[in-house]
């Protein structure tokens, strides 16, 4: 008898994006006539940069040809990728990496929900809340998350962000083996100062911890002082492994393209002797059996963002957000909300009205500005009490939101 892995029915039964989907659908049902606006779900909207396409066409063109042909790619991702990304990502940082510690992927999501198979099902985790639900749910699959229940996994140690403590999380109180840091923070929009990323890095040292940190937002911070990368901590590279994506940082959400990077001094513990065990080579051994690489041409596009005019062109549209985040921010601060986020990343965590929650926020906004946004519950239980847009927006549809935004409050 194939019996089913009865974990996968512990997780919550409707993904976020599907609860908003059904409701927006019967508003639109009911009001043909209006023109929604979304400023709900986090994809891009800008098309990919000149230097990307260029690439791609370049690399279509060799895989037309028998000698310029590529078929399998090596495991780990082509030299000429990783080699950009240590040149361009960490070099300038003082960081001094291997290319065998990178590991090209077809974006963070797969790696940031399968990193955790390296490790035992009975450690402990750990997650900033509110936070990006793939990180609780790919544990939940194999059983380390413990039950789902208003709102809650009963295994899962959750570090509140809320504007009590300024979005800056506190150390666990308990044991915590697995930790889960998202920075530039999706959904909240906050960061962490190299101060208080350095208090999770040495408890991390402490306590035989790993720390598992999503830099995907990186590109947005504009605070020279903000760490790009948690290898900028002295010691992170004996417990965190970084994620990073093309998908925001470029416009590659429909291309698929991100690293992940594991360093050579990450070990884990073993339960029944004193040796410890290599999680580079470990990842590599699951990798070459789960994984057959990232796509010649999505590589060589992403290489393309390291020339100076991909650097320049990326960086317009960066900025094209970021001014979106700018006007959305004044414009909402002005109207009396209290705003957070929106300065170093493309997202802006904003306080619902007194007495209004997450989704009664969502359903007033979409019934009377046709704005979707995204209730911040949906992340967690201290999303409650907020909402969050993102300014991955058209300017034209942005200003428009902003502008019935600010009709209906003055009503
Ligand atoms: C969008 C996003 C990613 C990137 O996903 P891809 O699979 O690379 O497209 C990773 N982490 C967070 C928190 C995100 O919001």
């Amino acid at each position: 008898m194939a019996l089913v892995n009865e974990h996968f029915l512990k997780l919550p039964g409707n993904y976020l994006f599907a609860d908003i989907a059904k409701r927006v659908n019967a508003y639109k049902l009911s009001h043909p006539k209006e023109r929604v606006i979304s400023l709900g779900i986090g994809d891009v909207t800008q098309p990919l940069c000149p230097a990307v396409i260029e690439a791609m066409h370049k690399a279509v063109e060799e895989m037309a040809t028998k000698a310029t042909f590529h078929g399998y790619g090596p495991e780990r991702g082509y030299d000429f990728l990783r080699e950009a990304i240590l040149k361009n990502d960490f070099l300038p940082r003082g960081i001094h990496l291997d290319a065998n510690e990178i590991f090209i992927n077809d974006g963070a999501k797969s790696d940031t929900a399968n990193i955790q198979e390296l490790l035992r099902w009975d450690n402990s985790i750990g997650v900033t809340d509110p936070i990006y639900p793939v990180y609780t749910d790919s544990n939940a699959m194999i059983g380390r998350a413990g039950l789902f229940s208003e709102g809650r996994w009963s295994s899962v140690t959750y570090f509140p962000c809320t504007e009590e403590n300024d979005f800056i999380p506190a150390l666990p109180d308990r044991r915590v083996d697995m930790i889960y840091l998202c920075y530039p923070n999706n959904p909240t929009g906050t960061v962490l100062s190299k101060e208080e990323l350095r208090k999770w890095v040495n408890y991390a040292l402490h306590n035989d911890a790993i720390i598992f940190y999503d830099a995907a937002y990186e590109a947005y911070i504009t605070d020279d002082s903000i760490p790009h990368s948690i290898y900028e901590i002295k010691g992170a590279r004996k417990c965190a492994i970084e994620f990073r994506s093309y998908s925001k940082t470029a416009g590659f959400t429909g291309i698929r393209c991100g690293y992940t990077v594991i360093p050579k001094e990450l070990t884990a513990a073993r339960l029944d002797d004193e040796s410890r065990i290599n999680l580079n080579q470990l990842w590599d051994r699951r990798q070459s059996t789960k994984f057959n690489g990232t796509s010649y041409v999505s590589q060589r596009a992403a290489e393309a963002i390291y020339t100076p005019e991909g650097k320049q062109q990326v960086r317009e549209t960066i900025g094209y957000y970021m001014e979106n985040a700018r006007i959305m921010r004044e414009t909402l601060v002005k109207l009396g909300f209290k705003v957070y986020g929106g300065e170093n990343a493309p997202y802006l965590w904003v306080k619902t009205s007194p007495g209004t929650d997450s989704w009664k926020m969502f359903d007033e906004l979409l019934y009377s500005c046709a704005v979707v946004s995204t209730p911040g519950v949906g992340f967690g239980p201290s999303g409650e009490g907020y909402f969050r847009l993102t300014s991955f927006g058209d300017r034209d549809n942005v200003l428009e939101a902003m502008e019935r935004i600010s009709r209906w409050v003055k009503r």
